[in-house]
């Protein structure tokens, strides 16, 4: 049993850790898509129009450029929490292209505004400045045959550049929106960030904004108008610890979080079974000094995630009850000393939420899906988008063009196939939102 742990073990992280998949939170729907022939011939009229086409020669002209800026990027570290390097630079990058109004918000977001020709309604158009990646890792880019591998140059390196090259036609051939535009980088974008940047513009600037798109990733034909909530904890019982022999029957906080979480899976487990899907991961446990003494500290990290929002809410109350319910009884348990005390720490949330297939705003991008002819793809995702999807503010976000894989990975590559069709979707689908001015 010890020898074939130990073997087992190993092996088992080997292939944890040797599959990084994708687009670990995404899952595609599958039924057959609808898209109304009014936007399909609308998309059709706008792109067959003297400038937009002019526009689509010109982001094919410029697709070196485009990709050198994604490599620039790239190249600038960017860990959570630490953009401000990488965010400074982009708003220079913003400025040389054309845009005069280029400020950085207390949150770090850069927002280039670009007002339209009537101004009444604005829509962001955003990819996120951060990177999973800690600080020292080695952002360089390194081109193999021609794929281009390194930390972030997808996520969301190619998000950046394909805005920049959006400023760069819009300013270049003096094409002018009816509606106002604003290019941003956000920040916090990634796990523990926790969507602080665009959390940070919704609570501040969320009544003028009528519209969200965030380029994220590469694939091009996928429009992700479904937010993937999540609620997650770090969850620690605290108690005074001991001499496992000479200060036995003081309250363990290990075996009561050993309670918390039979309670919370034994409950949970029923709950997902019908309904919106829903999941729940105890990802990380730890705390306690040695084996022979009653640890002062357990914790765990919890993450929680649903379709719906009543039922992430509801397993997240299946959560606290376990943990209520183990914490009183543990102090039951315990023959001496003071009780345990338990600290119940939100360290993520994540609004889910859902624009239906039907909004205009969804349909012109799968009309312009079609334009392009690719078979229009709908997707749930957690996302900048997640904010203001939980809104109901019309939002989407799609990918910026070419292959790509192994993202959040040190091996992450990106492949230029036919990138620049990822930047002229992006420019078709925010010009059909904006509208040209006449
Ligand atoms: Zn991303």
């Amino acid at each position: 049993m010890k020898f074939s742990l130990r073997i087992l073990i190993p092996v088992l992280m080997l292939i944890v850790i040797g599959c990084t998949p994708q687009t670990p939170n995404e899952e595609n729907d599958e039924s057959e898509i609808f898209v109304e022939e009014s936007y399909v011939n609308e998309v059709e009229e706008l792109a067959e129009s003297a400038k937009i086409k002019e526009a689509m020669e010109f982001i094919r002209n410029m697709d070196e450029e485009t990709v050198q800026n994604q490599i620039a990027i790239t190249e600038i570290p960017a860990p959570p929490f630490q953009e401000e390097v990488r965010a400074e630079r982009y708003a220079e990058m913003m400025q040389e292209y054309g845009l005069d109004q280029v400020e950085i918000d207390e949150e770090g977001n850069v927002i280039g505004k670009r007002p339209g020709t009537e101004g009444e309604q604005t829509i962001v158009i955003s990819a996120h400045l951060d990177t999973v990646f800690p600080e020292r890792t080695n952002v360089e880019v390194e081109v193999r045959n021609d794929t281009l591998f390194a930390p972030g140059i997808t996520d969301d390196a190619r998000g950046l550049s394909v805005l920049l090259a959006l400023i760069n036609t819009l300013e270049t051939l003096d094409i002018q929106s009816a509606d106002n535009i604003w290019f941003m980088g956000t920040v916090g974008e990634e796990g523990l960030g926790d969507l602080r940047g665009v959390k940070h513009l919704f609570e501040t600037e969320g009544d003028k904004i009528d519209a969200f798109i965030s380029i994220d990733g590469s694939r091009a034909s996928r429009i992700v108008n479904k937010a993937l909530g999540s609620h997650r904890y770090r969850v620690t019982f605290e108690g005074p610890g001991g001499h496992s022999w000479g200060a036995f029957g003081t309250a363990n906080p290990a075996h009561a979080m050993g309670r918390a979480i039979t309670y919370f899976e034994d409950n949970a487990s029923q709950f997902v079974k019908t309904g919106p899907k829903t999941s729940y991961n105890i990802g990380r446990i730890g705390g306690g000094t040695s084996v022979n003494s009653i640890p002062f500290e357990n914790w765990m990290e919890i993450d929680m995630r649903s379709e719906s929002p009543d039922a992430l809410q509801q397993i997240d109350g299946i959560m606290q009850d376990a943990i209520q319910k183990a914490l009183i009884e543990a102090n039951s348990i315990k023959t001496q000393g003071p009780d345990l005390t338990v600290d119940i720490d939100m360290i993520g949330n994540r609004p889910s939420g859902e624009i239906p297939a039907d909004v205009p705003f969804v349909q012109r991008a799968l009309a312009v899906s079609k334009y392009f002819g690719q078979v229009p793809e709908l997707t749930r995702s957690s996302t900048d988008a997640n904010v203001s999807i939980s809104m109901g503010i019309p939002s989407m976000t799609i990918g910026g063009g070419g292959n790509s894989g192994s993202s959040h990975s040190l091996d992450e590559w990106w492949y230029n196939e036919d990138g620049y069709k990822g930047v002229q979707r992006a420019f078709i689908i925010l010009m059909a939102e904006t509208g040209l001015a006449e």
